[in-house]
């Protein structure tokens, strides 16, 4: 509903500007730029988010007429070739002639404490955050509200929508501490069993995590990248469009990893 109700026009400045100031950028060491990626016209309207600046997004979001799209994983990263060719010519190329601004913000948006994925992880997991770990002290640990393991694997399966991968060495094991870190997180594995946790849980996995619960009797827990990053974005967009008065949509491109 492109026209659902008319909303008065902000600057394309003070949306950086708000986004800035709400996810603070220059506080992190990041893998790629944070926020204005691609300029687009002055005036905003329409704000849709999303989790990755993918062609499926963009698309949907000029279906949607978006003045503006701001993400989690946006288009440039650190060891990229630089060339725009192929999938990024894609890209880019429909957001200048659509004169659609990028916004994306990686690590920040993780880490909000109240918008971030993972603040947004501990309210749906009913985890009260109780400390940090791993770079950046990104990572966040807390006490489960119910020990059971299996209750734990329950109510992931249902909260991420699939049967999440588990390394679970230990079955007498409760789990009393949780760590968790939203994404392909699974490297701060060592810093959450250093933190003291029970279960770890993140997007991904790779093979050295199952050797390292295994060994140590600390369980993995994997529920997709993308479906660890779902509600970060949304969050803090939402709380943008609401103190600039914009309409505000969040398109989710379904992904299997
Ligand atoms: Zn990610």
């Amino acid at each position: 509903m492109p026209n659902a109700q008319p909303v008065e026009p902000c600057h394309r400045d003070a949306l950086v500007q708000a986004a800035d100031a709400l996810l603070q950028p220059a506080r992190f060491k990041d893998y790629g730029p944070n926020g204005l990626q691609v300029e687009g016209k002055t005036q905003i309207r329409r704000l849709i988010s999303g989790v990755t600046a993918s062609l499926a997004l963009i698309d949907a979001a000029i279906e949607q007429q978006a003045d503006a799209i701001l993400v989690h994983h946006g288009l440039f990263w650190r060891g990229q070739d630089g060339r725009v060719t192929g999938w990024m010519k894609q890209r880019l190329s429909r957001l200048l002639a659509h004169d659609i601004n990028l916004l994306a913000y990686h690590l920040p948006l993780d880490a909000h404490p109240e918008w971030g994925n993972n603040a947004q992880l501990a309210r749906r997991l009913g985890v009260a955050v109780a400390g940090c770990f791993g770079d950046q002290d990104l990572g966040l640990w807390g006490q489960a509200p119910n020990p059971d393991p299996q209750a734990f694997i329950a109510q992931a399966r249902q909260l991420f929508g699939r049967e999440p991968v588990v390394v679970h060495p230990d079955p007498q094991r409760p789990w009393r501490r949780i760590g968790w870190c939203s994404g392909g997180a699974q490297g701060y594995f060592e810093a959450a069993i250093a933190a003291g946790v029970d279960l770890f849980l993140t997007g991904e996995i790779s093979e050295p995590q199952a050797h390292l619960a295994r060994e140590t009797g600390v369980a993995f827990m994997a529920c997709g990248h993308h479906a660890t990053e779902r509600w970060g974005a949304p969050a803090v967009a939402a709380q943008l469009a609401q103190g600039l008065g914009l309409h505000h949509q969040f398109i989710d491109i379904p992904n299997p990893a």
